[in-house]
């Protein structure tokens, strides 16, 4: 389901998409090959449907603080040597190291690889002279990005393709 705007909102199922439709509420852009038959008539099944009146989306769900959202928000990238890793050669690095008093936080937990974090070991980024890619922020994801948690681009049917192109950084499916 798109928006008004044609930003991507969400994944409804079909039945959903035709409740809305009958309602009047969105225009179907798209349809699926399959057809659904009622007693009288048959129909084709909507695969993109677009909100006829624009839904504002001022606030987003807070982001969960763990260990696969800091490697989305790094884009899975080692914010040192900038090369990019699979899930499991990456680690939680400690910008300030913990025993220094560094929080676990957004602010000071970046994406590392295990060769990363271990030459940087218990030193600050100046010290290790290992300078960030990125200053670590708390992400602000776009509905796109959440989106994404539903969606994974290569097995989405051919027809949403042209509408998911909103970008987003660390997207690891696209
Ligand atoms: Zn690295």
């Amino acid at each position: 389901m798109l928006n008004a705007s044609y930003e991507p909102l969400k994944v409804v199922n079909w039945k959903k998409a035709f409740v809305l439709w009958f309602q009047g509420k969105v225009e179907v852009l798209e349809h699926h090959d399959q057809i659904v038959r009622s007693f009288a008539e048959s129909f084709q099944v909507p695969s993109v449907i677009r909100l006829k009146t624009y839904v504002r989306l001022g606030i987003y769900p807070k982001i969960r603080f763990c260990r696969e959202n800091i490697y989305r928000r790094d884009g899975h990238t080692c914010q040192y040597c900038t090369k990019r890793f699979s899930a499991r050669e990456l680690t939680m690095d400690h910008v300030t190291p913990a025993s220094r008093g560094g929080s676990k936080s957004w602010l000071n937990i970046v994406t590392a690889c295990k060769k990363c974090n271990q030459k940087k070991g218990n030193k600050t980024p100046e010290e290790a002279r290992m300078p960030l890619l990125n200053r670590p922020r708390e992400p602000k994801w776009q509905i796109s990005q959440q989106l994404d948690i539903e969606i994974h681009f290569a097995r989405a049917p051919d027809k949403w393709k042209s509408y998911l192109f909103f970008s987003a950084p660390g997207k690891t499916v696209i």
